[in-house]
């Protein structure tokens, strides 16, 4: 059964059609989505909301945009609630997909303090929730949580190399003690916990200034600017779209294994790599340009999935290369709506 409700998609800046399921009340879930406004959460939104549940957003929006969700606005289903989850907050729910952290580079370096808070804080205050309601929550942790790692590509099995005092500390540390959180709540209360290890996630609806390789090559190369590599471009890294990742969130939410898992795509390339294949892409005549390395820049990552696989039955299914050609159409239009665009 479907009910169709037209809504404004700001992926495809258009007016869109959603097909909503419609559940019977005994299947539909009250569902909270901490950091709902911003990138991934945003996607999540919509695939919960599509499936019929209830949702609920709760946002600071210090990075997330209110425009990110605004097509549910009015929804009988959505809820969006400003609040920031530093703050204690009383709901009635049956499962919390933890999201609520800055997570690029720039951002979450820019209040570092506030960022260890809302790791911290923010997940005792969601554990505590899911304690008094009896909800599963599951926490959105970091492949950071290896650091500059010494085995690759990266299991889960593996403790990792983090600085403790470096300029990644304040996000890598706070996920590692958030994680340390969500197993002391289980083993202590009973709390019953998921916690994925995301690796590089790219897709529509990434902030544009946030920062990160995925967004600053493609609008560098959009413009025809020039492509900034950190260091040697030596550095790898490994990207996966946005829609595999919520699939594997929502299916390592409802199913059984509660260690961490793994979510990434192990298609790697090295950022110089990454610029030419950008550069391909867009057509670009963008020149490329070596800027310094930032400081504890992780030198290699690629995700060991097999524990994804064969617990929760999930492996990414969108290659990079369409991936990006979606990024990159939704990136022209948004600067093509802000009047930027350099004709190629
Ligand atoms: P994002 O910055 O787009 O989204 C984070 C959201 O949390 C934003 O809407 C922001 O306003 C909100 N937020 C931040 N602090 C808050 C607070 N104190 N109270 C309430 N809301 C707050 O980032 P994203 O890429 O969508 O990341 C979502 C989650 O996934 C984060 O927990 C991040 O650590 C994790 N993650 C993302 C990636 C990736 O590549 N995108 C990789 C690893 C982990
Ligand atoms: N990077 C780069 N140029 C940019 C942005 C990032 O060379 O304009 C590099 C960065 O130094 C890192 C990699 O790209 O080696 C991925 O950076 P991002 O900020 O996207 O994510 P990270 O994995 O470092 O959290």
């Amino acid at each position: 059964n479907h009910v169709i409700g037209a809504a404004w998609d700001s992926t495809s800046s258009k007016q869109d059609l959603y097909a909503i399921t419609e559940l019977p009340d005994s299947k539909r879930l009250r569902i909270l989505v901490t950091g709902g406004a911003g990138f991934v959460g945003s996607h999540l939104v919509d695939r919960l909301m599509m499936a019929g549940h209830e949702v609920i957003v709760v946002d600071n929006f210090f990075t997330g945009r209110k425009k990110n969700v605004m097509h549910w606005v009015g929804h009988s289903n959505f809820q969006l609630i400003s609040h920031d989850v530093v703050e204690p907050i009383m709901l009635e729910v049956d499962q919390i997909y933890h999201l609520a952290c800055p997570a690029s580079p720039p951002h979450y370096q820019y209040n570092p303090i506030k960022t260890i808070k809302t790791s911290t804080m923010g997940t005792i205050n969601m554990l505590g929730l899911a304690k008094r309601v009896q909800a599963r929550v599951l926490l959105t942790s970091t492949s950071e949580v290896y650091g500059d790692p010494e085995v690759h590509p990266q299991p889960e099995s593996y403790w990792g190399n983090v600085n403790p005092i470096g300029p990644r500390a304040c996000y890598d540390e706070g996920k590692r003690v958030a994680e340390t959180m969500m197993y002391a709540y289980k083993q202590q209360d009973g709390v019953d916990v998921r916690v994925a290890r995301i690796f590089n996630t790219f897709g529509p609806r990434m902030h544009p200034n946030d920062g990160r390789v995925v967004s600053n090559f493609i609008i560098q190369a959009l413009q025809n600017k020039d492509i900034t590599i950190y260091g040697s471009g030596e550095q790898t890294r490994s990207f996966q779209y946005v829609d595999d990742l919520v699939e594997g969130l929502i299916k390592l939410m409802n199913g059984n294994y509660d260690q961490p898992t793994n979510i990434g795509n192990p298609d790697e390339y090295t950022v110089n790599e990454f610029a030419e294949f950008i550069k391909e892409l867009t057509k670009s005549g963008s020149k490329i340009m070596h800027l310094e390395a930032t400081t504890d820049d992780p030198r290699k990552r690629r995700p060991d999935i097999s524990v994804a696989k064969k617990e929760i039955g999930w492996q990414p299914v969108v290659d990079v290369k369409s991936g990006l050609t979606k990024t990159i159409e939704y990136f022209s239009k948004v600067l093509e709506e802000s009047g930027e665009i350099v004709p190629t």
